[in-house]
Formats: structure tokens, sequence, C-alpha cells
């Protein structure tokens, strides 16, 4: 029996309620003791996020300063190469041997695990959490039968065993992504209550700068 360390990676884009509320459920359902929140460091061939990493970080700072139990992680962002999250995984387990690791998923992250490099080594590192989200209610094939073959209904079972289980958690639904924030920010919009205030703020001093 080992107490639960949640893992939330995110490129946190920024960061918005549809983050903070679900990883909220989650910590509280599972008696889960922290959440740590790692923002990733976008390799250079691929997109990259509108808010650069100082920003991203910076944000995330706001966002979790007054949340005790929720903790900024920067060690994707501080890593030299690509972030794969089999390494950031092993890093952990090396920090926190004392704990079993939970890496908390929305359903459409959980949709592309099996893409992720050493897949079936996430799944001997950590737990994962899958919680719902607006627009992706159910699996389908691979992600189905991965789910099949880890699913466990007993969140005991998290707490017993070292790794390799998966539940799904039901949470606040919140239809709020990165990405239509961004959009509506670029459209002169109002982005109130999509997102912490000072996060909020500290936006539009950037977006005025
Ligand atoms: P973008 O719109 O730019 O793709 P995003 O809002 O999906 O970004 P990410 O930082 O890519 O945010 O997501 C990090 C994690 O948070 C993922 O596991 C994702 O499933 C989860 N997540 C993001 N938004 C929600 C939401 N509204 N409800 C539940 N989970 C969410």
């Amino acid at each position: 029996m080992k107490p639960l360390l949640g893992i939330f990676g995110g490129t946190f884009d920024p960061v918005h309620f549809g983050h903070l509320r679900p990883a909220l459920d989650v910590m509280q359902a599972l008696d889960i003791e922290q959440v740590r929140f790692l923002p990733n460091c976008v390799p250079p061939h691929r997109e990259q996020p509108w808010l650069d990493a100082a920003t991203r970080r910076q944000l995330l700072e706001l966002a979790l300063a007054d949340m005790p139990g929720f903790e900024l992680d920067c060690r994707e962002l501080e890593r030299e190469g690509k972030s794969y999250m089999v390494d950031t995984l092993a890093s952990l387990q090396a920090d926190f041997p004392d704990h079993h690791l939970c890496l908390i998923l929305g359903m459409d992250a959980f949709c592309g695990l099996h893409t992720w490099h050493q897949w079936q080594r996430v799944l001997q590192l950590c737990h994962v959490v899958v919680t719902g989200r607006p627009g992706f209610d159910w699996p389908s094939e691979p992600a189905l039968q991965v789910l099949e073959a880890c699913r466990c209904t007993d969140p005991g079972e998290l707490k017993r065993l070292e790794a390799g289980r998966i539940l799904l958690q039901s949470v606040t639904q919140l239809d709020i992504s990165a990405s239509e924030i961004r959009r509506q920010l670029q459209s002169g919009l109002d982005i109130r209550y999509l997102l912490p205030e000072a996060v909020r703020l500290k936006l539009l001093e950037i977006k005025n700068a």
C-alpha cells in the first residue's frame, strides 16, 4: 500500500478551468496527496504553442498558487531534447519512491496513448486515471482494447498495486479548451470565467504589451 501522486501533463497554452477542476475532482475522489502539473516542452519540428514556455509556466504558477496539493513541476521544460512521458515517469518514480504514480488523462488524450513512445512501459510505471471530457465519451479501438485489458473499477487497487491499472473517473464536465480560448482572445472576445482571473489578467497584459 502506498499513497498516490497525481501527474497532470499538458501544453497548458493557456491553463484553464477544464484542467483545474477535473484535477481537483480526481484528487478528492481518489484521495491523492498531491497533483503535479507538468507543462511539456514541444519539440521544434512540431507546431509550436501559441505562448512560449516561460509564459505557460508563469500562468500555471498563478493558477496553482492558492491551491494546496497542486504543484508545478517543470522537469520537462528543463530537460534537454524531446520530452517523452516514459522518461518523465521514470524520473518521477526516482524522486517519489514512496508513492504510486497516477497519470491523469482526459479521454481525448487517453485515445492517443497507444501512439506514445514506449506506451506499454508507461503502463509499467504508473496507473492511468481517465476523465471524461465533453465531446469524448468513450474510446474506440485500439484505445478501447488497452482499456479493457487494464481496466479496474476498485480505486483501492491504485494504492495496492504498483502500476498498470486504468480507472475511469467521472469529473465535472467543462467544455473548455485552450484552443477555443486562444481563438476567442484573438477575436477580441472576453475570456472571463473560462480560466482563473489572475491568468486572464496576465494574458491580457501580455497581449497588450
Ligand atoms: P488545446 O485546445 O490547445 O489542444 P487543451 O485544452 O486540450 O489544449 P492540453 O494542455 O492539451 O489542453 O491538455 C492537457 C490535459 O488536460 C489532457 O489530458 C486533456 O485531456 C486534459 N483536458 C484539457 N481540457 C479538458 C477539459 N475541458 N476537460 C477534461 N480534461 C481536459
